[in-house]
């Protein structure tokens, strides 16, 4: 029997992680992997953001910090939310954490009960499932795909939601969908909140500023349920800050002080110079990062062309984000030297084995037809990918 507790053992491991790490075990045996499966910009940090950061140090920004965060970053972020999305809050409304996993992670702990109910659109992101069920959640999956751009419909949302829902999480844009809710469509789901007031909404609005048509609404403006919308953003992938480790979430003063309680048993506060260096990035101009967010623009409507010439891929067109999530339905039972692909996972340890790139399955996502590829990379580089998927599906029959 392992002396390793039940919790983790029925825990999952990170999907998204688990590919990365198999790619770089990979690499380091010499093979020429190309990774799409980790969902990280490949810029680096901007320099008025590193400047700050070692402005910090400086200034002996070293001692530790309030569990919470520094008040005047918590300030910034306020400032962010009400000139980026229109959200009111208060720096006793805010809750800085290491990471925007961390701040879900203390949500989930902070709020449902065992046995209460998470409502998760599928696909979700792959944490979202494992941190619910930490927190012994019954979980409920409201099932979308391709065909209506993995986006659920406000009657859909009706018949999942019970007086024991307790939370609803999802990210918009979405990973890995890439799909985008627009204003009225997030209104047509408030509409139905309205009538479940024991029921929060997690929005989780980490790739906002990768967001190719429109703004990104938030839910949380909505007046009518705005008092149970918990906003969570963070600086990794607007601001290639993925290694600084900084997320934040904006609720009531009650949610927030919960989360604050609990990360004053486990973390503390968050690291103090990328606090610091945090505070610069939202206090920035969004136009600072448009270049970016151009780059990844382009990035998708290559790899978009590429893909569709690929035979028996289904593929949507997402709104943001930096994943395409095609339906690979038509692969599944076929084979190739005896061996047949049944999964999704299956599919992706394939590809990965035989064409030598690392993608992730949406077994783990909730959409076990499709698989996930991040183009957060060079067009070089998903070129040859793609090649290298096309002639790896081709020996499938
Ligand atoms: N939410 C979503 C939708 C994500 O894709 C990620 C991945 N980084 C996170 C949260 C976690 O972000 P962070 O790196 O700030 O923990
Ligand atoms: N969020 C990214 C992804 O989905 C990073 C990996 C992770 O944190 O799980 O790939």
């Amino acid at each position: 029997m392992s002396i390793i507790a039940r919790r983790i053992l029925n825990m999952e491991e990170s999907a998204t992680l688990k590919m990365a790490n198999l790619a770089w075990e990979l690499k380091d045996q010499g093979k020429d992997v190309i990774s799409l499966s980790l969902g990280e910009p490949d810029f680096n940090t901007p320099q008025f953001v590193k400047d700050a950061a070692i402005e910090a140090i400086h200034n002996d920004f070293t001692h530790y910090p309030p569990v919470p965060g520094y008040k005047d970053v918590r300030q910034s972020i306020c400032e962010k939310f009400k000139r980026d999305n229109g959200l009111e809050f208060t720096p006793e409304q805010i809750v800085i954490s290491t990471g925007a996993k961390h701040s879900l992670m203390n949500i989930c702990l902070a709020l449902v009960n065992p046995g209460e109910e998470v409502i998760l659109p599928a696909p979700y992101w792959v944490s979202y499932h494992a941190m619910a069920s930490f927190a012994e959640a019954k979980i409920v999956e409201i099932k979308t795909g391709i065909e209506n751009d993995f986006k659920i419909t406000p009657e859909q949302l009706e018949e999942a939601l019970t007086e024991n829902s307790k939370l609803f999480i999802f990210s918009n844009p979405c990973n890995p969908s890439g799909s985008v809710y627009s204003k009225d469509e997030l209104i047509a789901l408030a509409q139905v909140f309205e009538k479940y007031p024991k029921c929060y909404i997690v929005s989780d609005e980490i790739y906002e500023h990768i967001n190719f048509d429109d703004e990104c609404f938030s839910i949380g403006t909505v007046e009518s349920i705005k008092d149970r919308v918990i906003t969570v953003n963070g600086v990794a992938k607007g601001f290639a800050m993925t290694g600084w480790r900084i997320g934040y979430l904006g609720a009531s003063k009650e949610v927030a002080s919960a989360c604050t309680k609990l990360q004053g048993q486990f973390t503390s506060g968050a690291n103090t110079i990328a606090q610091k260096a945090t505070a610069a990035a939202v206090q920035a101009d969004p136009k600072k990062i448009e270049e970016m967010k151009q780059t990844f623009l382009k990035r998708r409507d290559l790899v978009i062309e590429l893909l569709k010439s690929i035979e028996g891929l289904g593929v949507n067109i997402p709104k943001g984000a930096f994943y395409v999530f095609p339906d690979v339905s038509s692969y599944l039972g076929k084979s190739v030297n005896g061996q047949t692909i049944k999964t999704a996972d299956d599919l992706c340890m394939y590809l990965l084995e035989d064409g030598l790139v690392a993608t992730t399955s949406g077994e783990s996502f909730g959409c076990p037809q499709n698989i996930r590829i991040s183009y957060a990379n060079s067009e070089e580089q998903l070129k040859e990918a793609i090649k290298r998927l096309k002639n790896s599906l081709a020996k499938l029959s």
